[in-house]
């Protein structure tokens, strides 16, 4: 079994490695931290779990976190979809983020996380794409959003969108129709009274492994493993979201195990771009026909 030193040395960072912010529960690894996690795992099976699709979270202006991050998903050839906010992407910040995860690289589903991450309501919970904006303001912002991804990316860009704060509204799925978008995740459920658009992907997180609250570790820990073992639960797609701003050293040995031990479960982990594929080549065949 490899010990923290071995870990740091092959993801790049440094033995004092602590990110600015973290949850308790990242802080300080649990002595039997691995069984735990072997144990969740041990209780699901592969041909009952849903496709997963892990997304990483808030990419933008990118350092030794996310140079780890690419490095973990390399190692075990799971794709990673990245959710970019547009307007954090200097030329600079492009450059870094192409040395950590080559654009040509088939791994990195390079997609869409709002505008410039500025919430917009006045009131509740905080949201780019929340009930307070309306239609125009939002179709505006995403197609600023869309053009520079497109302009970043090329043909390396998927059109799916992740809204910040995981907050949208029934606007935000007419303004991602208009402009051809096909599948929008989020970790809230669908507003309600809202129909999933016939050929639109609804793209569930249903696990946030970074972004907790809980000040007690232990309970924190076990409330995530609970959630790992429901992971088939889930009827359509589950995705998992890292938050690497967020990771610990503990974090990335956890992220490291979770995903060697799906791996061996013999999961189905999907790209965003292979969850569009059925689609367009539906499309494509009707267009034959
Ligand atoms: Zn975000």
């Amino acid at each position: 079994m490899r010990g923290t030193s071995g870990l740091q040395e092959a993801f790049g960072l440094g033995t004092s490695y602590v990110p600015r912010q973290y949850a308790q529960v990242w802080k300080t690894p649990p002595p039997e931290w691995r069984e735990q996690l072997d144990t969740a795992i041990s209780g699901l099976t592969a041909t009952e779990l849903p496709p997963i699709f892990f997304i990483a979270n808030d990419i933008g202006a990118e350092g030794r976190a996310f140079d780890a991050l690419c490095r973990i998903f390399r190692r075990h050839q799971v794709p990673l979809a990245m959710a970019v906010v547009p307007a954090w992407l200097s030329d600079a910040r492009r450059e870094r983020l192409f040395l950590s995860a080559p654009i040509d690289e088939e791994l990195w589903g390079w997609h869409q996380h709002g505008w410039r991450h500025v919430s917009r309501q006045e009131s509740g919970g905080k949201a780019e794409f929340g009930e307070a904006r309306a239609l125009d303001r939002q179709h505006e912002d995403i197609l600023i959003g869309r053009r520079k991804m497109e302009l970043i990316f090329g043909p390396h860009f998927v059109p799916i969108f992740s809204p910040p704060w995981s907050r949208f509204s029934a606007v935000t799925l007419k303004a991602l129709r208009t402009q051809g978008f096909k599948g929008i995740s989020a970790a809230a459920p669908f507003p309600p009274g809202i129909k999933l658009p016939w050929g639109f992907f609804n793209l569930p997180i249903k696990i946030d492994l970074h972004t907790r609250n809980s000040a007690n570790p232990a309970k924190d820990l076990n409330q995530l493993l609970t959630k790992v073992g429901q992971l088939q639960n889930s009827d359509d797609y589950a995705g998992i979201m890292i938050r690497h701003q967020l990771m610990t050293l503990f974090a990335f040995q956890f992220l490291d195990h979770l995903l060697y031990n799906l791996k061996m479960l013999g999961t189905r982990f999907f790209s965003f771009r292979e969850i569009l594929q059925p689609f367009d080549e539906k499309k494509a065949c009707s267009r034959l026909r």
